[in-house]
């Protein structure tokens, strides 16, 4: 996290006035892959990665938005809010304010100032990490405070209905609710969910492939399809089977022949991903870590070959991980194709591991990756 004193000097010299400051950091996804929209389960982490954002009133009227990222300025008339996006970072924050406003509350106006280490578009949740700093930043000017849960769906009707992305509740509920040292085994039908312990000896590092693929139609939307067209055949079944969440193996193996061939690939890995995610929950709990590697491992696999979501440089960057001093487990995380994929290491050999890691990766695909090496951290906050 950058430096909050600085950070408030940063804040009193543009709008001179004191901010009340509030952090919300990023994520990684340690395993559960698409098994979000079908209702199973997911276990990520928050990550020592983390958006500031700086809030102070003001008395004209507007809402003035900086970004020390983008070192740009915007500003918004509290009586003209604007209803939709426009294709630029501040739709991130605005979105928030945008839901707050439909939720009944007469917005004020104010300086909100942004600053945030969390690489933006890299698959670790910079966006989940502006619009909750945000959020936690206008609830303590309103007054209001929404609780884990709702804050969390909050960011993601901003992220879904403003910005116009469809995204998952993961990223947002992540943010909110991480704990330092802790894994979250969250499950997306309820929004319960467990902390599982990762011991202070094991850090996760994240190699960033540098590389994103698009697939025609649209990656996230032809799965989807696919593996909603075969929760549709076994429901023809067992109408009690609404979401692939409530489906098992069997069920493909009866009626698996009555699917398309990519819908019966897809279904297989997301339930086999919804027990995988459990069992690695339960490893976690036991402090199995030998077990926790296996289960990534075969999650990396399924994704790549089942789910045919990897590509040939993710694949490369866990197959060059395996031998390395140190792995528990290597996977591709987050929706696929590219991005980063998360290693869990011993702390005492994650240097040489990321180092030796990206030397291979840059030898063999020529592409010289980004390594991040994190712990699991606390979720979103207020700062003293
Ligand atoms: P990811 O969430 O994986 O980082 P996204 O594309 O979902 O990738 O979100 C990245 C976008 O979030 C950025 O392009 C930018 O618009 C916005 N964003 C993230 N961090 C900041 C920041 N500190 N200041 C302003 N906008 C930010
Ligand atoms: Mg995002």
């Amino acid at each position: 996290m950058h430096d909050p004193a600085e950070f408030r000097s940063l804040h009193l010299d543009r709008f001179q006035a004191e901010p009340a400051l509030f952090a919300a950091p990023g994520r990684v996804n340690l395993i559960g892959e698409h098994t979000d929209y079908a209702e199973g389960f997911v276990m990520p982490a928050a990550i020592n990665f983390a958006t500031l954002a700086g809030i102070s009133p003001r008395s004209d009227g507007k809402i003035a938005i900086y970004s020390e990222n983008y070192r740009e300025e915007r500003t918004f008339d509290t009586s003209a809010l604007p209803q939709q996006g426009s294709r630029h970072w501040s739709d991130y924050p605005m979105g928030v304010v945008h839901i707050l406003a439909g939720e009944g509350h007469a917005m004020p106006g104010f300086s909100l100032s942004l600053w945030g280490d969390v690489p933006l578009g890299s698959g670790l949740s910079s966006s989940a990490s502006v619009e909750v700093a945000t959020a936690l930043a206008v609830e303590s000017l309103l007054g209001v405070h929404y609780p884990g849960p709702g804050l969390a769906r909050l960011c993601q009707k901003a992220e879904n209905q403003f910005v116009g992305a469809s995204s998952g509740i993961m990223d947002q509920f992540i943010s909110v609710n991480g704990k330092e040292n802790h894994a979250l085994l969250l499950d997306c039908r309820d929004l319960s969910y467990k902390l599982a312990p990762i011991p202070d000896c094991v850090a996760l590092v994240i190699a960033n492939t540098m590389v994103k693929h698009s697939v025609a139609g649209g990656d996230y939307p032809t799965r989807r399809r696919e593996s909603e067209s075969a929760c549709a055949v076994i429901a023809r079944h067992r109408p009690e089977v609404k979401f692939l969440r409530d489906a098992t193996l069997e069920d493909l193996e009866r009626w698996g022949q009555e699917m398309q061939p990519k819908a019966l690939m897809r279904a297989r890995h997301i339930i086999s991903e919804n027990l995988r995610t459990v069992a690695a929950a339960d490893a976690l709990l036991r402090g199995d870590l030998k077990e926790l590697g296996r289960l990534m491992a075969e999650a990396h696999w399924s994704y790549s070959r089942d789910f045919e979501a990897s590509c040939a440089e993710a694949d490369a960057m866990v197959e060059l991980a395996q031998d390395l001093p140190g792995l528990i487990g290597a996977r591709l995380t987050g929706g696929g194709f590219g991005g980063c994929t998360v290693n869990l290491v011993e702390q005492k050999d994650a240097e040489a591991f990321a180092a030796t890691l990206g030397e291979r990766y840059t030898e063999r695909i020529g592409i010289v990756p980004q390594m991040y090496i994190c712990h699991a951290s606390g979720g979103a906050h207020r700062v003293a």
